[in-house]
């Protein structure tokens, strides 16, 4: 009898232990077939269109885009395209967030404002790259599943605040760099102010359909502003939810 039951408990034990090694596998795998995406990625979807930034590259290489997307689209997460996130709105195109990466010509010591912080992944590149990043959200739901996302993930220099971006974020500034993820119809001014001197903005600009990337550099207290891309971004909301 004694015996049965220890034979029991010992064949429990080598079947969990069993069950861990191969679950262990399973996500060993899982993870390496996702780094094995993710070089593919950068390969054929930056590299091959021009993006040269090492800096830039080499965060693409380390940020896991796969937790930054909705369960039920992680198989897509290296896919050539936006993706679907919480409250109708989307986590960008690779290449798009990498252009606009590129385009901030960023340097280690810059401070970064975002204005739709969405998922969180355009400002997980960032704070790859950059000293501190602040980024702003309007939707709650959003705004915290994303903080939540970065102290998971171990960032430090990533400030979140739930707000109104169209207003900037007086009390920080001024940027060095500043990058808006969804498209107001025109440049707001407190952006234009809040930009450091030799400050860079990349911004979408625009009505519905298709908007026009525009990339914003100050000098001497004065705006250069040149579009560099067509684009289609979510429309920047005001607190009622309407279209800026
Ligand atoms: N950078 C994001 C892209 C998200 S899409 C990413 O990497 O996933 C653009 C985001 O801008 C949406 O989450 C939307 O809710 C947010 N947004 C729209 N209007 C806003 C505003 N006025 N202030 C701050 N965020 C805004």
């Amino acid at each position: 009898m004694k015996t049965g039951k220890k034979e029991l408990s010992h064949s429990k034990v080598v079947f969990t232990l069993a069950l861990l090694f191969f679950s262990f596998s399973a996500c060993v795998g899982q993870e390496g077939n996702f780094s094995g995406l993710r070089e593919q990625m950068v390969k054929t979807q930056l590299e091959a269109r021009g993006i040269e930034d090492e800096q830039v590259l080499k965060a693409f290489r380390k940020v896991e885009r796969h937790k930054f997307v909705l369960p039920r689209y992680i198989s897509m997460a290296y896919q050539d395209s936006p993706l679907p996130i919480d409250e109708g709105q989307t986590i960008s195109q690779p290449y798009i967030v990498a252009y606009m990466t590129e385009a901030l010509n960023l340097e280690q010591d810059d401070k970064v404002l975002e204005i739709g912080t969405g998922s969180g992944y355009q400002a997980a590149i960032l704070a790859e790259i950059v000293d501190s990043v602040y980024t702003i959200e309007i939707f709650e739901n959003l705004g915290n599943k994303a903080k939540s996302l970065f102290d998971e993930l171990g960032y430090t220099n990533i400030y979140t605040k739930i707000g109104d971006g169209y207003k900037g974020w007086p009390e920080h500034a001024p940027f060095d760099a500043i990058i808006v993820t969804c498209a107001p119809t025109d440049v707001p001014e407190p952006l234009k102010n809040q930009l450091a001197e030799g400050g860079r903005m990349v911004i979408p600009v625009g009505g519905d359909a298709v908007q026009q990337l525009v990339l914003l550099i100050k000098n001497r207290d004065k705006l250069k502003q040149k579009s560099i891309l067509p684009v289609r971004f979510v429309p920047m909301l005001d607190t009622d939810g309407k279209k800026r």
